[in-house]
């Protein structure tokens, strides 16, 4: 078994000790380190994708207000059905919030979208 530290190649002999991971602390620090800055990484790359829907909805919702509108044009500006911060229900149906919008898409290709924050 090798090091778990990703920098490091070093082999850890089971004469060693059978349950270690590391070399010594300062690989398990530096992986741990190198994990840290991954996740501050993975965080900020999920917000700033949170930012890239909200300002989508925000445009479209401007354009097109509270109506129907048909669900292509978010398609056009590679919209990412996969993210958002919560659900909530509007006249009985359920809705995604992405920050001040909630979206919610219908059966006949048309998608709703509401301020949520101006209610
Ligand atoms: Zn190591």
């Amino acid at each position: 078994m090798f090091c778990n530290y990703r920098n490091c190649s070093y082999e850890l002999h089971d004469y060693e000790n059978g349950n270690r991971h590391y070399c010594d602390d300062e690989c398990y620090n530096a992986e741990k380190l190198a994990r840290s800055k991954d996740n501050y990484i993975r965080k900020k790359k999920h917000l700033a994708e949170i930012d890239r829907i909200e300002a989508l909805l925000r445009v479209c919702h401007n354009k097109y207000g509270d109506s129907l509108t048909d669900i292509n044009v978010l398609r056009a500006e590679k919209m990412n059905w996969s993210f958002n911060t919560g659900q909530t229900t509007i006249d009985g149906l359920a809705f995604f919030v992405v920050g001040s919008y909630a979206y919610r898409a219908f059966d006949n290709s048309t998608i709703k979208i509401i301020n949520i924050k101006k209610q």
